[in-house]
């Protein structure tokens, strides 16, 4: 199938394909829309079946960076870069090398970054050849934590600021006392989980794995819960913080918390399911507005002049930009994920 005729192309401004033998690479980057900016979007390794099922993830991704970057007020458009292969057998220097040459060849138009399978060190190696690698270096901090280039606590920072909004919005309160259930006690959750208890929230909380659950329970006083009872709990707020598509036909009917969001990608199983909640009250906080700390993190490192200060100002938009959804999902009687979708065409449609 050709791109131009693939289910998911999107008139996607750029798609080009590189292969180096020696290196062992073989690599697609998909640059969606520039019209606001260079395109920015991390490098996935992963071990596709084939090519045509890489293309199909870079063109999705890098379409989804557009998104998210127009909704998060940067001067940036969309983009991503995959590689074929299995990051824990097949990785190599001379791999990375070789990306970092192919993301050179693009000229600028194009910034890459980590995503699964690509670590900071394999940025290093790229940032070897090319000037256009972004999450190299951290010079700005959050919250008191030295920065490692691990963007975590800045989208930590966003989720917190933008459930605050979505709380005084549907429950016309602020999180004293209000319930937050977390799944996931990673790098974001455990994070989201220490600003909710600062600000009075009482959490309940969840992971596969018992260590983030064991230092909740320890540090924050939160209530531990089993993985599969986390959606059904009797809870204001619902904060998926693990995995992709967890509000979906098997979790909806249990939920009976108001506010629905958290950092995890792609929460709704269907956009469809945007539409039941609703109609049924639940306020859903748009995933890729709400989690958008990491990208407007990765964007100030490369700032020269920017500072500590204005990377908090521009995360705590994220709360301005969540209202502005609300107020016309409200007015339009539609959906927050669809209203969201048509602000961001709306944005990136014209140029800057
Ligand atoms: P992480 O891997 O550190 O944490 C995820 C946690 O979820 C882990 O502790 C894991 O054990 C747990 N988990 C997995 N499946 C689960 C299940 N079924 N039930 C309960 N817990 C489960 O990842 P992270 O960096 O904290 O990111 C969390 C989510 O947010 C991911 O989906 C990620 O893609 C997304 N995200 C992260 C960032 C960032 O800056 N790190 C930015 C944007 C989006």
């Amino acid at each position: 199938m050709s791109v131009f005729d693939h289910p998911e192309f999107d008139n996607h401004e750029h798609v080009a394909f590189y292969h180096d033998k020696e290196a062992g690479l073989s690599a697609i980057i998909a640059v969606h829309n520039t019209n606001l900016g260079p395109a920015l979007g991390g490098c996935r390794m992963w071990p596709y079946i084939n090519s045509s099922e890489a293309l199909t993830d870079v063109l999705r991704l890098s379409k989804g960076m557009t998104y998210k970057a127009a909704m998060a007020n940067l001067k940036l458009g969309g983009g991503k870069s995959v590689i074929i292969g299995d990051p824990r057998k097949a990785k190599t220097k001379e791999m990375m090398t070789a990306m970092g040459k192919f993301v050179d060849s693009l000229g600028g138009k194009y910034f890459t970054a980590e995503d699964s399978g690509i670590a900071v060190t394999d940025l290093q190696t790229m940032a070897e050849q090319s000037e256009y690698i972004a999450g190299v270096q951290a010079q700005y901090h959050f919250a008191g934590e030295k920065p490692d280039g691990n963007p975590a606590p800045s989208t930590a920072y966003g989720v917190f600021v933008g459930l605050k909004a979505s709380v005084e919005y549907a429950l016309k309160s602020d999180l004293q006392g209000v319930k937050v259930a977390i799944q996931g006690m990673g790098h974001v959750g455990f994070r989201l989980a220490q600003h909710l208890k600062a600000a009075g929230a009482e959490l309940f909380v969840t992971d596969i794995y018992p260590e983030g659950i064991e230092r909740a329970v320890e540090e924050l006083g939160a209530t531990p819960v089993a993985p599969e009872e986390i959606y059904a709990l009797d809870v204001d707020v619902i904060a998926p913080c693990a995995l992709g598509a967890s509000i979906n036909d098997t979790t909806l009917p249990t939920i009976k918390a108001r506010v629905i969001g958290g950092a995890a990608n792609n929460q709704l199983a269907r956009e469809e399911i945007g539409d039941i909640l609703h109609k049924q009250g639940i306020l859903y906080a748009p995933d890729y507005v709400l989690n958008a700390g990491g990208i407007i993190d990765i964007y100030h490192q490369r700032m020269e002049s920017s500072s500590n200060e204005a990377l908090r100002a521009h995360i705590e938009e994220i709360g301005d930009t969540l209202k502005e959804i609300y107020t016309r999902a409200d007015a339009e009687q539609k959906a927050t994920n669809r209203v969201a979708n048509v602000i961001a065409e709306e944005r990136f449609s014209n140029k800057a």
